[in-house]
């Protein structure tokens, strides 16, 4: 079995086997750049590692194999005592987790070999003793489990002694003698001396960069980000080239586009005379990347041939990591880069104007997550705030949260239900459960590449980072801007756009985008990148999209809004609300009548209230199809909850006061008292228990459309009968609903639809049944799965999900994303059994999940007509719907 390939054997496609680093590796090798020979260990190999929890068989002698021809092609070998080869040891997983897993430089040094480093370098002792002492502390760190802090002091200590503040004042001797106490350091931690042969630390090496894959921070990052557990990384061996030979040396960061807003430039940072993470890792201040025209024209010039190569490579933003040896520029590491929301949709559209791409493809490159980010709110700024500092805007949006200083506190104030900004100098994996919690991140330190930055984008949560302005003093509980004094417990606020920074709590605006679907700016108008590309794209969508776009509303406001976001129609309009407020009284009077006429009496004041409700709606829908859900909640909702009404009667009974009415109604709910209400008396068996009640909803809607007919609209119900299980329960309801509306209609030319939901599964199984009384389904995949999953919804997900999530039993809640193989196959049955009975049968989704990106691709595919979603969701469906076909 093959574990090994060569640079020059992989290409850019085998992410799953070589991991993002080496698939890219390769191709750049193959594209004839400058990248330092090297290999990769396959991810299957670390698979096997991690299954067996040994190398598998074959390994060793490939590594073997490979390090020799390497050796070979670099003249030199590893670890050498008059010239070494040194190596990297680089962890890829195939989906980029930035941080999150372990690499090794110089690997190789040793006590001789560091002085033929040396000599090599043309006697530079300096150079050679720096990159030892960075081998024993990436090797006892990452390795061996020293502690990270234990060198950090260490080094510190030896800059104090010297007093300064920059690790380039310490000269050769002081590096050895940091040496020597990082020694000391590894023996106390791991009973042992730092291992002197160069095999053995490249094979421990990798073996750490397999066990990385499990590391606690990884394990909940993927989690996060929702990357499966089993995929394993991949390991690099490169062999090294060196920013820290001098000042003629240097490592940096680049982007092809800016990833923040997407506008072409030339954008990373440089930092003269350093190796690998310092860049990242803030230890000096990094110079933007343009400044290095003026310090190494030619390798500047080379670097930007070579982005330019990339990007048209690629056919998109790439990021790049590169090295210059005295002069000498190396390519380490590129890959499609991360980029925010914004930049995702004015990428794509600039890379349609520039024909690398087509439309289909930009289309492909957003995602309904990213629009949905573009739809949240701003901040709006017109009143007396001022930005105390500004940063850079590394991570978009507008938080307002209270400041705190650590993880842990921010994970405790987010449990009381507090928006809280985690403030950071700047943060390092271990804030990973914090900055998951804070509604935002805050770091005086770091750039667009920094950790903060990085992670935040992925999160798609608000950052601002580098707002150097800030002091920040973390055990102190404080920072210090702008001569005020800022504590935990005080309010913030940050935009993640611009990088500005707020005392206070700003309010906030609708976004650009949102403005845009509102109808208030003219795309073909305005000088917006951002709402021409999303206006391009989102058009292309619905040119493309077989599904139709529904909306979930209640009122006429919430569905005016809806189709001005595009909505084709109501979905689902819930007649429950309409119940509540002072016409909770009615249903009061409703279900403690006695005698016929006391209930027909409530009903018949409920009718023209309810037919006011309609009216609007269709109005505004005008045209458009409305689909209304008979009433579906069990009554006893409408009344006061038991203890309550308990203590009232006691009170009035107290005071002598006449309580027969209370007493009343205290009996009814005490008689209508459910032990599992979402199974009990709701939906169509209200219809069928309580007489009058869908009679009064059904006449309401039909007067409603006649009405709006007369005023020379076009209104379109559909009636929608909810909880079915069985034909038997339609017919029942659809017998008298007809009756009503042959009466109402008469000659109007109004025309009224009977369905049903199809949400108890049962309904769904005998689905070839129910279509033949049923117009249309619509799935109510939120108590299909409930039901489906036998899951009480509103217990389980805060009480167990967190399990169920941890061992891996589903990735993401269903409530949340259509379960596909059990709810789905639900769905499917139903709507292939409907159609086969009722050819033409319309079929939509009026669950959470029409919203939902990957549910609304299920449900394309499945053959659905429409969904339906919330109005805010609605570009997001439209969007994805386009996605889907594409
Ligand atoms: P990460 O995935 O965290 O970015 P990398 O494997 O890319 O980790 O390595 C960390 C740093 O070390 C990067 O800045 C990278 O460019 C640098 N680096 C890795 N391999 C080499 C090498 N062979 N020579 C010089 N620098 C290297
Ligand atoms: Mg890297
Ligand atoms: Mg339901």
């Amino acid at each position: 079995h093959k574990y090994v390939y060569d640079f020059s054997e992989g290409n850019k496609d085998l992410k799953d086997l070589l991991g993002g680093k080496g698939a890219n590796l390769a191709e750049m090798t193959n594209l004839g750049l400058p990248v330092p020979p090297g290999f990769t260990i396959t991810t299957e190999a670390c698979q096997a590692y991690l299954t067996t929890g040994r190398e598998p068989d074959g390994l060793a002698g490939q590594i073997e194999k490979h390090l020799e021809s390497l050796e070979r092609a670099m003249g030199k070998r590893l670890g050498d005592p008059q010239d070494p080869l040194l190596v990297s040891v680089r962890s890829g997983a195939k989906f980029s987790m930035p941080g999150m897993m372990e690499t090794v430089l110089n690997v190789g040094l040793n006590d001789q070999s560091v002085v033929g480093l040396s000599a090599q370098a043309g006697g530079n002792d300096r150079f050679a003793w720096d990159s030892y002492r960075r081998l024993i502390q990436m090797f006892g760190k990452t390795v061996c489990e020293v502690p990270g802090e234990e060198f950090e002091h260490a080094l510190d200590e030896a800059k104090n002694a010297k007093g300064t503040s920059n690790d380039l004042d310490l000269d050769a001797d002081d590096l050895r003698g940091l040496v020597d106490a990082y020694k000391k350091i590894f023996v106390k931690h791991t009973g042992r001396e730092f291992p002197q042969q160069p095999r053995e630390q490249l094979d421990l090496a990798i073996r750490a960069v397999f066990e990385s894959w499990n590391a606690e921070r990884a394990v909940l990052y993927r989690r996060q980000e929702r990357i499966p557990a089993d995929l394993g990384t991949a390991v690099n061996v490169v062999s090294m080239v060196f920013g820290n030979l001098g000042p003629d040396s240097g490592t940096g960061v680049a982007f092809t586009r800016d990833p923040g807003s997407g506008a072409q430039g030339i954008y990373g940072d440089y930092l003269a005379n350093a190796q690998g993470e310092d860049v990242v890792a803030g230890i000096r201040n990094t110079v933007p990347l343009q400044e290095l025209e003026q310090l190494d024209k030619s390798s500047y010039d080379e670097l930007l041939s070579i982005m330019a190569r990339l990007e048209e490579h690629y056919k998109d933003l790439c990021d790049i990591e590169f090295t210059i040896e005295r002069g000498k520029l190396w390519m380490l590491q590129t890959r499609v880069g991360k980029r925010t929301a914004a930049a995702a949709f004015v990428i794509a559209g600039q890379l349609v104007d520039e024909g690398l791409i087509d439309l289909d493809e930009a289309l492909h490159r957003v995602n309904g997550a990213q629009l949905a980010q573009l739809m949240f709110p701003r901040f709006q700024l017109d009143h007396e705030f001022q930005p105390v500092a500004k940063g850079i805007g590394a991570s978009p949006g507008a938080a307002s949260g209270t400041v705190v200083f650590t993880s842990a506190r921010a994970v405790e104030l987010a449990a009381e239900g507090k928006s809280v900004i985690l403030v950071r100098r700047e943060t390092n994996p271990d804030d990973l459960n914090g900055m998951i919690a804070a509604k935002g991140i805050l770091t005086s330190r770091g750039g667009k590449t920094s950790h903060a930055a990085v992670v935040a984008r992925g999160m798609g949560k608000t950052c601002v980072s580098g707002a150097d302005e800030i002091d920040v003093n973390v055990p102190a509980k404080r920072f210090t801007v702008a001569g005020q004094t800022v504590n935990e417990g005080d309010v913030v606020s940050i935009d993640g756009t611009t990088g500005k920074v707020y005392l206070g709590e700003v309010p906030v605006m609708p976004s650009e985008v949102v403005q845009y679907f509102e109808g208030s700016l003219d795309p073909e108008h305005i000088d917006n990148a951002l709402v021409r590309a999303v206006h391009r794209i989102m058009t292309h969508a619905d040119g493309k999209r077989r599904l139709a776009v529904r909306t979930n509303a209640d009122t006429g406001a919430d569905a005016a809004r809806a189709r001005r976001f595009g909505a084709e129609g109501i979905g689902l309009c819930r007649t429950e609300h309409m119940f509540l407020g002072e016409r909770r009284e009615l249903v009061e009077r409703l279900i403690l009548a006695r005698a016929e006429g006391e209930r027909e009496a409530a009903l018949a004041a409920l009718l023209p209230l309810q037919r006011a409700d309609f009216e609007e709606i269709f109005r505004e829908m005008d045209g458009l199809p409305v689909t209304v859900r008979l009433i579906d909640p069990p009554l006893h909702e409408f009344l006061p909850p038991l203890e309550q009404l308990a203590v009232n009667v006691a009170v009035a009974q107290e005071r002598g006061e006449d309580v027969a009415k209370e007493e009343a109604l205290l009996a009814a709910v005490r008689r209508m008292h459910e032990e599992n209400p979402m199974l009990g008396l709701r939906g169509v068996r209200l219809g069928l228990v309580i007489p009058g009640l869908f009679a009064m909803q059904v006449r309401a809607i039909a007067e409603a459309a006649v009405s709006c007919a007369r005023g020379g609209g076009v209104a379109r119900p559909e009636i929608m009968v909810p909880l079915v299980g069985a034909v038997q329960e339609l017919e029942t309801v659809r017998a008298e609903a007809e009756k009503i509306i042959a009466e109402v209609v008469g000659d109007s030319g109004v025309e009224v639809l009977i369905g049903t939901m199809i949400e108890v599964p049962r309904a769904a199984l005998t689905a070839g049944q129910i279509a033949e009384a049923a117009e249309f389904f619509s799935f109510g995949t939120n108590d299909l799965t409930q039901m489906g999953w036998g899951f009480s919804r509103d217990d389980v997900e805060g009480a167990f999900f967190w399990r169920y999530l941890e061992l891996g039993i589903f990735g993401i809640s269903p409530f949340e994303s259509i379960d596909r193989d059990g709810v789905g196959r639900l769905v499917r049955i139903a709507a292939e059994e409907g159609r086969a009975a009722r050819p033409g049968l319309k079929l939509g989704v009026c669950g959470e999940h029409g919203g939902d990106p990957d549910s609304v691709h299920f449900f394309h595919e499945v053959g659905l007509d429409y969904v339906s979603c919330s109005p805010f969701r609605v570009p997001v469906a439209r969007l994805e719907a386009g996605r889907a076909v594409v």
